[in-house]
């Protein structure tokens, strides 16, 4: 057979040599050790948490190692793909704050020297790489119809085959004569481009940087690269792209690990070294139904799609935070050590991330976010609450913004000191959580707790309008709700109701109670002595007359 004939036919319009790639993308003379990342995902559908999950991977492996990471979008499957693909992926990874050094950074924008970083715009490199590959008799043209294919796997399906599709005996355009091709070609018949595969019984052995040493048997498939319209498999674009991106190390999710030998097949029949590869663990969740862990599901889980949290006003933090908690086992151990540094400075090492799946779950989620919330400063949370309220409840926003130093105070209430309370998981929760604060949102509810009857409730509330004072400390405060109670029949000192609680009606702590129910409708809240500061007299008042009201 003529190769270099036959590529001459098959590909007439391409004039360039794989060298000549080779030249314009140069190796990246990087520092030892430094390695080069890419997150590649296809236009297909929002992103997923597994989409952050695996960008952040790269990101950190890329920033740990003084290296390079670069968003690569995989649009060869255009039936598959959505419109708004390419920005959805874009806005999530801004909204999160996760930076490529290199990549598509917006519609139809990039940076960096080694695009274009869209698959689409490569259809001559990748016809550049077959058509050599052809010459040097690795590459066929294959005319098989689908019908044909079809036919083939039906076959195959009745013998005892452990390995189905086009291969061996069963590829039958492998030996097609260059004048049989010619004629073909003469037809017009359409023709994908098969690897001609070399595997045979053998096995390829790889060091999965996550996984350790993995065994598998040889590709023996002759595996379409290109399409019938010239555009590549997603096979033979991860070859041709990441050799000419550079890329070191291939990091992406398990479910690729059984294409790795097809992989490595490809890299050499082009004569590239072939990269690192990582394969992460899927993210799953506990099915709710059955309680087995599943890999969490665009479909069934809300919690899938980034924008879930978006929407939800969980701070991009928390959710870096917690993706991290997942990522490396080391973590949270590094975060103890260091509470206030920036992720960015945490030591990500690939090696340490666990090979099983990692279980994403809302609950540990929330918990991290209440940590990652309650060291915010009060400027902070005013401004993370006004942004996200803005888009989601503007109605909320403008409450929220029209007295930005009232505001900031409330959200101040019990932080920016050593033990901040953490209450709030996500900027949703803020408008109920400080719903008593303004009072268009505020509706009175002055149920008392069963210890607490309506007739004392009414008696210390209406002393207390008596009482209170706004000039004094937070000390004096307390005092003086401490000297409302033996005359009411309740006292001062909780160890003294302990131990005889049939002395009294209950202690200084359901006297505040009742204050607190009065002022808010709540048993529970921050610092009530600052709420008080920030109602202001008229309103204390008026609050507690209508809760003596409602209790008489
Ligand atoms: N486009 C592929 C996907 O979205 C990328 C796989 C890879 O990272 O190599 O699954």
């Amino acid at each position: 057979m003529d190769n270099k004939k036959l590529a001459g036919l098959l590909f007439p319009h391409i004039d360039k040599t794989p060298d000549y790639y080779e030249e314009l993308y140069p190796e990246r003379g990087l520092a030892e050790g430094a390695r080069v990342t890419r997150f590649a995902p296809s236009p297909t559908g929002y992103l997923h948490i597994g989409g952050l999950f695996g960008a952040l991977v790269d990101v950190l492996t890329a920033q740990a190692t003084k290296g390079v990471s670069y968003l690569r979008i995989e649009d060869t499957d255009k039936k598959r793909e959505i419109d708004d693909g390419v920005s959805a992926i874009i806005n999530g990874f801004d909204y999160f704050g996760v930076e490529f050094t290199e990549g598509v950074t917006g519609f139809g924008t990039e940076k960096g020297a080694y695009g274009p970083y869209t698959q689409s715009q490569r259809a001559e490199i990748y016809q550049t790489v077959a058509k050599s590959l052809v010459e040097k008799g690795l590459a066929y043209p294959c005319f098989c119809t689908a019908d044909e294919l079809a036919d083939l796997r039906k076959e195959q399906e009745k013998g005892d085959a452990l390995i189905w599709g086009y291969f061996g005996k069963w590829a039958k355009c492998r030996d097609l004569t260059l004048e049989q091709i010619e004629s073909n070609l003469a037809e017009g018949k359409p023709w994908v481009l098969r690897l001609r595969s070399g595997g045979s019984d053998g096995k390829i052995i790889f060091d999965d940087v996550i996984r350790g040493k993995i065994e598998m048997p040889e590709n023996i498939i002759d595996e379409v690269l290109l399409k019938s319209d010239g555009i590549p498999t997603y096979h033979f674009a991860h070859a041709c792209d990441d050799h000419f991106m550079r890329t070191t190390h291939v990091i992406r999710g398990e479910e690729w690990i059984s294409s790795v030998p097809k992989h490595i097949e490809l890299f050499k029949a082009c004569g590239y070294k072939v990269p690192k590869y990582a394969h992460t663990p899927q993210v799953l969740k506990i099915d709710e139904e059955t309680g087995d862990k599943r890999k969490l599901s665009k479909r069934k889980d809300p919690e899938a799609a980034v924008g879930y949290f978006v929407e939800g006003g969980f701070p991009k933090e928390s959710v870096l935070e917690y993706l991290l908690t997942l990522i490396n086992s080391n973590f949270e151990d590094w975060r103890r050590a260091n509470p206030r540094a920036d992720i960015s400075e945490f030591p990500f090492n690939l090696k340490k991330m666990s090979s099983s799946g990692c279980l994403f779950d809302l609950v540990k989620l929330n918990d991290v976010s209440k940590n990652v919330i309650s060291v915010m400063s009060a400027a902070q949370v005013y401004e993370n609450v006004a942004e996200w309220a803005k888009v989601y409840d503007p109605e909320f926003c403008a409450l929220f913004t029209a007295d930005p130093v009232f505001s900031t105070a409330a959200v101040n209430i019990d932080r920016e000191n050593p033990k901040p309370r953490k209450d709030i998981a996500k900027w949703s929760e803020v408008k109920d959580y400080f719903s008593y604060l303004y009072k268009e949102l505020y509706t009175a509810d002055y149920t008392l707790p069963e210890n607490i009857s309506k007739a004392d409730a009414a008696a210390i509330a209406e002393k207390y309008i008596g009482e209170f004072s706004l000039a004094d400390d937070k000390d004096q405060w307390f005092a003086r709700i401490k000297d409302m109670c033996e005359p009411l029949g309740f006292t001062p000192n909780v160890k003294e109701y302990k131990k005889n609680p049939d002395a009294f009606k209950g202690h200084v702590g359901d006297v505040s109670t009742v204050i607190r129910i009065a002022l808010t409708s709540r048993r529970n809240t921050p610092d009530l002595y600052s709420i008080m500061n920030l109602l202001g007299e008229n309103e204390i008042k008026a609050r507690l007359s209508e809760a003596v009201e409602s209790w008489k």
